[in-house]
């Protein structure tokens, strides 16, 4: 109760479980925060050092992403303790005890995240059944290998461009991350016509002013090869790639890389958060008094969640990308607009927009947060 009393608020959350078996060294935390819409969905993630409240705070992201999207399901999160690099029957162990545990909490249903990949959802389909991210042989929709999140996180560009009053084709933009949503949302940019002309990955960075194609870069990297292999680009530091000049600059990779320290070398029109929390709130404060859009992770990169939800209701793949389009286009807009007549920063406004949502939501239950 200590604890629950530094961050409780009135969104949540509505329960924080401590699971332990030691049989199979399975230790984790549930938080199931606010399940006023429906049932939580939010990822397991496999860790050695995330703290209950570090995991509140990302079971709290999803309620206000979940909500944001219109969807039925509120926010939780799990933390599992381990490497998650361990030997994989040590995994499967840990993951079949992990849902296990989880049997008769149904406020939460459980998914991917940073440690845990569809073979893992695939062991809980067959201990409990209520998982999303299942491998399309089990009725999953694969969020990753379509590019859901990439396709989200395209069209809130192309909204965001659309209002900054400049042409999608023929834009430029520059990528950093060239992972699941990094080189899908620059398949989609480039074949709508924008010029990728900047990339990183963990390795390094290349620029090319020029263009660098994104189909050739797609398969030097799925010989498992970094983006400095691909040979027309010049070769930069990782840290050079903030100041690359384009239209758009895309966080596709870690969180907190754009900073107090750094945010004054972008050069670009519109930063379009692929990643989570990739710029500190001293940064987006920054830009927003520049008058650089700053499209907030949690409606631009909406993509995966949607889909994963989709899947739970049992929608086909083309159904889930229609629902993604619409719903993010839309977010996008209302919070461009807002933010212009209440001269507030993009997030602030996309907070609103979720927290108003859900206060609709919470007025009609008995008890307000589940
Ligand atoms: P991923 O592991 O597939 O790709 C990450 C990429 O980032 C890799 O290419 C890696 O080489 C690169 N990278 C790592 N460190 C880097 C660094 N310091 N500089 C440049 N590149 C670096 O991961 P992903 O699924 O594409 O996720 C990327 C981000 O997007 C994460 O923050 C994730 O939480 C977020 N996100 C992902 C999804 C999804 O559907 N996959 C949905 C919402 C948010």
């Amino acid at each position: 109760m200590e604890e629950l009393s530094r961050f409780a608020d009135e969104f949540g959350p509505t329960k924080i479980l401590h699971v332990y078996e030691p049989n199979s060294g399975l230790k984790a935390i549930l938080v199931v925060d606010n399940v006023a819409a429906g049932p939580s969905i939010g990822g397991i993630r496999m860790a050695q050092d995330v703290n209950v409240e570090e995991c509140f705070r990302l079971a709290r992201a999803m309620t206000m992403k979940n909500v944001a999207a219109g969807l039925p399901h509120g926010g939780g999160k799990v933390v599992v303790y381990g490497d998650p690099k361990m030997e994989k029957k040590k995994k499967e162990i840990i993951i079949r005890a992990l849902a296990c545990s989880l049997r008769d909490i149904s406020e939460y249903i459980l998914a991917p995240d940073m440690g845990t990949n569809e073979e893992c959802m695939a062991w809980i389909k067959d201990e409990i059944g209520r998982v999303v991210g299942v491998p399309a042989e089990l009725g999953g929709i694969p969020l990753d290998e379509i590019g859901a999140t990439g396709w989200g996180l395209y069209n809130s560009i192309d909204v965001a461009v659309n209002y900054c009053g400049f042409a999608l084709s023929g834009a430029t933009f520059s990528v950093q991350g060239f992972g699941a949503v990094g080189k899908h949302v620059a398949d989609f940019l480039s074949a709508n016509g924008a010029i990728m002309v900047g990339v990183s990955d963990s390795v390094g960075a290349i620029v090319n002013p020029e263009g660098i194609n994104v189909q050739e870069l797609i398969q030097v990297k799925e010989q498992n090869k970094s983006v400095v292999e691909y040979g027309p680009a010049e070769t930069i530091t990782q840290s050079e790639l903030i100041s690359v000049q384009c239209d758009v600059w895309i966080p596709a990779a870690r969180p907190d890389i754009i900073h107090d320290n750094n945010v004054q070398d972008l050069r670009t029109k519109i930063v379009a958060q692929g990643a989570n929390i990739p710029c500190t709130p001293g940064a987006e404060n920054y830009l927003f008094q520049k008058g650089i859009v700053c499209l907030p992770d949690f409606i631009a990169n909406a993509g995966g969640v949607i889909c994963a939800a989709m899947e739970y209701h049992g929608a086909s793949q083309k159904q889930a990308m229609e629902e993604i389009e619409q719903t993010v286009r839309h977010n996008t807009a209302h919070i461009l607009d807002r933010s212009d007549k209440e001269k507030i920063p993009l997030r602030t406004a996309a907070e609103r927009f979720a927290q108003e949502r859900l206060l609709r939501i919470m007025a009609t239950k008995r008890w307000s947060v589940f």
